[in-house]
């Protein structure tokens, strides 16, 4: 079958690999949409992980092989997957923090090399211990839909994480597609969106999804137009979803008093930044971190995208074919004003 493979620093190169042989508790995918995640883009870019390897875990496709183990499942279910699924069972797992358990570290999905999502190839295997993660998408949804489902999930559990009453105003900041999940989102779950970017079409776009207000994230006088917006008391929450450091300040500042930073986009690890601790400390404003999806909300998610309640189709601008992965990530790596999602496809 074909696969783009990981072969270093910003290299993809598409290559002949064997079909993934499955085993009898494993079920064998043809993937049909494969989103482009940033957090592949950065293990591309910044080498983070050793080569060689296939990625892409944003997966949706069809069931082709069912071992003989496994029950649940046919052949031709249409799925959406999930390639990190927690044990439900340790220590991390009962404090919820489900992104630290160590099955969920573990990537259940491949295409062949080190388990890496597996997505960018024709086919993949999915491990017994992934089976819970696997989602049959109805026959009115596409596979791109299927295949938003893991990001959407990320969102969903960033928003759950905030401690936020009906009504309350949220700042967002930056309108890409995670941000534009998050307007929508918070929107859904009954609070005020203030969305901000630098994009003046990011914004008619966050106005489309929901956004009570936005406001160019590069105004200087951006703090108080803010305030402004709270009537002085400032916002309940903001969430970070670009990786500005400058941005995580200024939230800091627009902040009310025992309000909520969640930082989304902040994944390189060794970068430091000096914050005002005070603002913690004092002003009890706190700040958190949101990584990763939370298992236990797939069915919410899968509601909320399959009913299209939250209809994500506007979400994605770009599909490329397999062949033209190294593109496709290019692309998402370097959005352009118009760029939102991008998805590598394949033939159903
Ligand atoms: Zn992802
Ligand atoms: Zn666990």
């Amino acid at each position: 079958m074909s696969a783009v493979v990981y072969r270093g620093v910003d290299d993809l190169r598409v290559e002949t690999v064997p079909v993934p042989r499955i085993a009898s508790g494993d079920i064998l995918v043809r993937v049909a949409a494969c989103g482009v995640c940033p957090t592949d883009i950065k293990k591309i870019h910044y080498g983070t992980v050793p080569p060689p390897r296939i990625f892409g875990h944003e997966t949706a496709g069809t069931i082709v092989k069912v071992g003989a183990k496994v029950r649940g499942f046919r052949l031709g279910d249409r799925v959406g997957l999930h390639h990190h699924v927690p044990c439900l069972k340790c220590h991390f797992c009962r404090h919820r923090a489900f992104a630290q358990c160590e099955t969920y570290k573990r990537t259940g999905i491949t295409a062949g090399f080190e388990p890496s999502g597996g997505g960018y190839a024709e086919y993949v295997r999915v491990l017994p211990f992934c089976l819970p993660g696997v989602v049959k998408i109805p026959a009115k949804n596409s596979f791109l839909e299927g295949a938003l489902l893991e990001p959407v999930n990320t969102v969903l559990k960033a928003v759950k994480m905030m401690p936020l009453l009906a009504g309350d105003t949220v700042l967002v900041v930056g309108q890409g597609p995670i941000g534009l999940m998050f307007t929508r989102l918070l929107k859904l779950a009954g609070m005020n969106v203030i969305a901000t970017d630098l994009l003046p079409n990011r914004l008619v776009l966050a106005k489309k999804f929901g956004a009570w207000r936005t406001a160019n994230a590069a105004s200087p006088t951006l703090v108080e137009e803010l305030k402004k917006l709270t009537r002085g008391r400032g916002v309940d929450a903001a969430v970070i979803a670009v990786p500005s450091d400058a941005a995580l300040k200024q939230a800091q500042e627009a902040l009310r008093g025992g309000g909520t930073t969640l930082l989304f986009a902040h994944t390189v690890r060794g970068k430091e930044t000096p914050l005002d601790l005070a603002k913690v400390c004092v002003d009890e404003k706190v700040l958190i971190g949101s990584y990763s999806s939370d298992f236990t909300l797939q069915r919410e998610v899968a509601r909320l995208v399959f009913t299209r309640k939250f209809d994500v189709r506007p979400l994605i601008t770009h599909t490329f074919p397999l062949e033209e992965t190294a593109a496709a990530v290019a692309l998402a790596a370097k959005p352009t004003p118009e760029s939102l999602k991008v998805i590598v496809t394949q033939p159903a």
